[in-house]
This record gives C-alpha cells, sequence and structure tokens, in this order.
C-alpha cells in the first residue's frame, strides 16, 4: 500500500482527476453462491464480513448493500463512542467495542480518526442526577472510566456551557467518560471494506435483497435486484430495516423504527474539544475536524422508515442548545439529515 500512494501517485492522479487511482476494495458480480450473506453493508455489515474472514477463516462470503456502502446510519450518526451504559451486559459489549475502536486504526492499517476527547452527559433535574450517578458506580463497578462532575467542575471541563441557575435546562451536574470520543464514521465503513475485500470477501452494492427463500426451516438464498443468490447462511445486519428483512423469511421481529436526526453548522474555529451530550433535552454537541458543530437531536415520536424527521425536533433541540451554549447563537446550520433506529 505504502508504495502504491507515493508522492509522485499522488500528483499523477490530481493531474488525470484520480483516473488511475487504484480502487480500495472490488467491485464484483455476485456469484451464484455463498457460504454467508451478509445483508446490509454499515459499519456493522463490513465489520461482521471482516471477522468472519478474519477470525473464522470463512472467505467465500459477501455483503449486500441496496445502496452504498456506509450510506445508511453508519454515515449518518453523530459519531459518538462511549461504553458509560448502565446495564452490565451494554456495558460489556460496549466497552469491548471501545477497545476495538483504540486500536482500529492499527488493524485495519486505515485512520478511522478516533479521538478520545471524553464525553460529558449532562443532569438538568434531580432525577438526573440520581440516574446519572446510579449510573457512575454501576459503570466503575464495571471497570468502566467514568466519573461524576458537579456544575463547577462542568464549567471547568467545558467552559462554553452556560451554568447559570436560572435557564431552563440548569446543570446540575454531569458524568464524564474520558476513553470515550468520537470517530470518522465513514472510515470505518470503508476500512472495514478494505480489510474485508483484502481477504476475498465480495462487498455488491446497489443490491437490494427482495425476499428470502426457504425450504422448511432452512434458508436456500436471497432474491436480489441482481438475481437469486444461494446460500445456506444469513446476517441481517440491516439496522432499522432488519424486520423488514426478517419478514421476509417470516420472522417477526419485535422492533420499531423511528427517525432520528442530526445536523452541522458553519465551520468554525475550535471551540469545543469534547463531546457533550443531554438525555434530558435530546441535544448532543462536538466540533467535527473540519471546524463544523455536529448536533444529535432525538426521536420522532412515530414510526417512519424515512430519512427526514420533523422539523418541530431540530426546533426543539436548537433552541436547547442555544440555552446551553449562548455563544452558538450566530451561527447558521448548513445540513440537516435523519436516518432510523
Ligand atoms: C442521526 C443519528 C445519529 C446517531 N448518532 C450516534 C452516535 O453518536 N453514536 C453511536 O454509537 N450511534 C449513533 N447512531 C446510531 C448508529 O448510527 C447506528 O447504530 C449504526 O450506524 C448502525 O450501523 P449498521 O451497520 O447496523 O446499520 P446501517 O449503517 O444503517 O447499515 C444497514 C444497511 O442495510 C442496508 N439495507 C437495508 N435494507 C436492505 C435490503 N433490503 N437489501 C440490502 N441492503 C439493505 C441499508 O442500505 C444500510 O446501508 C446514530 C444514528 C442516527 C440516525
Amino acid at each position: 500500500m505504502k508504495n502504491k500512494y507515493s508522492f509522485f501517485t499522488l500528483l499523477k492522479n490530481a493531474f488525470s482527476y484520480h483516473e488511475n487511482w487504484g480502487k480500495a476494495w472490488r467491485d464484483p458480480e455476485p456469484k451464484k453462491e455463498y457460504e454467508a450473506i451478509i445483508i446490509g453493508g454499515g459499519g456493522h455489515g463490513l465489520a461482521t464480513a471482516y471477522y468472519l474472514a478474519k477470525k473464522h477463516n470463512m472467505r467465500n462470503i459477501a455483503v449486500v448493500e441496496k445502496g452504498w456502502i456506509g450510506g445508511g446510519n453508519t454515515g449518518r450518526n453523530t459519531t459518538i463512542i462511549r461504553s458509560n451504559y448502565l446495564w452490565d451486559a451494554s456495558a460489556g459489549l460496549y466497552d469491548h467495542a471501545l477497545k476495538i475502536w483504540e486500536g482500529l486504526s492499527q488493524e485495519l492499517n486505515y485512520n478511522v480518526m478516533f479521538s478520545q476527547r471524553g464525553v460529558m452527559n449532562l443532569a438538568h433535574n434531580l432525577q438526573d442526577v440520581r440516574d446519572l450517578k446510579r449510573r457512575t458506580h454501576a459503570n466503575r463497578l464495571n471497570g468502566i472510566d467514568a466519573i461524576y462532575l458537579n456544575t463547577d467542575e462542568v464549567k471547568k471541563f467545558c467552559p462554553i456551557i452556560n451554568t447559570s441557575p436560572d435557564i431552563r435546562y440548569p446543570v446540575l451536574g454531569g458524568t464524564l467518560q474520558r476513553r470515550a470520543g468520537t470517530a470518522r464514521h465513514d472510515a470505518v465503513a470503508w476500512g472495514y471494506a478494505r480489510g474485508a475485500d483484502e481477504m476475498g470477501v465480495d462487498i455488491i452494492q446497489n443490491c437490494e435483497v427482495k425476499g428470502i427463500k426457504r425450504n422448511g426451516n432452512d434458508v436456500e438464498g436471497i432474491e436480489t435486484t441482481k438475481g437469486f443468490i444461494k446460500t445456506k447462511k444469513i446476517g441481517v445486519v440491516a439496522a432499522g430495516h432488519s424486520s423488514v428483512i426478517a419478514s421476509m423469511a417470516g420472522l417477526r421481529l419485535p422492533l420499531e423504527s423511528k427517525p432520528l436526526q442530526a445536523l452541522v453548522s458553519e465551520p468554525v474555529k475550535p471551540i469545543i474539544d469534547t463531546v457533550v451530550m443531554s438525555n434530558a433535552v435530546h441535544a448532543y454537541v462536538s466540533q467535527s475536524d473540519k471546524g463544523e458543530l455536529v448536533i444529535g437531536a432525538g426521536t420522532d415520536d412515530y414510526i417512519s422508515y424515512s430519512q427526514k424527521g420533523s422539523h418541530e425536533i431540530v426546533e426543539g433541540t436548537l433552541s436547547a442548545i442555544l440555552e446551553l451554549y449562548p455563544i452558538f447563537s450566530r451561527m447558521r446550520m448548513l445540513r440537516q439529515w435523519g436516518g432510523y433506529c
């Protein structure tokens, strides 16, 4: 890889509109049959394929994606990575993931821009204080590096937060996980895709799964927009569409999908060097490497597969953000989008 992208190759490609740029993964047509097929080319589907190939030596596998890889929630999230979850099982799972993130750029030889800048969760009422203290204790019992901060400590860690007691959502305290942070969300899809492809995994984009063929309790294959593909094993890793795909095999999953929104501002100089989350008002803020504020909002109340979401939710989030960070009051928002969870 190093020689392939030398300075001269970069220069040559810059003048030839990247005509000779080596592809990071192949673009194969589906084979007639695979040992296993992963449905969904997001971070989870691609990672599943990567580890099946790497750790379980399964090379005759494919990832089928109806659009482009990382085009679902993987490319739409606010990139926050943390493991400060309350329940033992969640804490265990997310901390295992956090440890993987800590070595992921080296593992994939691809910079996923993992930045352990800390994640703070704010408490705005007495119930939040109780919940966050309980969560901090539970986290520490699980070996997770969470600490509880009082209002002054919150202010010290992130000076631009308005800690006046007179605002609608006063800051009564918060938690901090220093090992938590952010990563470049597309890079994780691209890094896993490249790694999986190198081990022989076929990544098939623009290939929508339309049906699952069963024979009794066995799976025989999938119907796709690129034809029928035989397989006996399927991994459904389609996030909010998992229940739709499971229903193709006659399985009913107890899931509901709802739109979840995010937005980014115009880029500005570094102003916030951590991630601040506020579950009570559903507003999350961090700053991207380009300088944009990355803002996460809440979910809509209704079930939907739309990747938009309502204006009302964005308005609520932004009004909370302006109270908490008056310094942002004259910033312009650039883009808004939705995914589903
Ligand atoms: C606005 C927003 C903010 C978020 N913020 C955070 C955050 O800060 N931190 C965090 O940890 N999580 C966050 N999340 C959640 C996170 O994005 C998801 O948990 C994660 O991206 C899911 O990855 P995935 O690979 O499971 O799903 P996806 O990336 O959604 O991939 C599923 C893929 O399946 C494909 N697919 C669906 N149906 C079919 C079909 N019939 N045939 C073929 N392919 C199909 C889709 O096109 C899609 O690419 C956020 C989500 C949203 C929407």
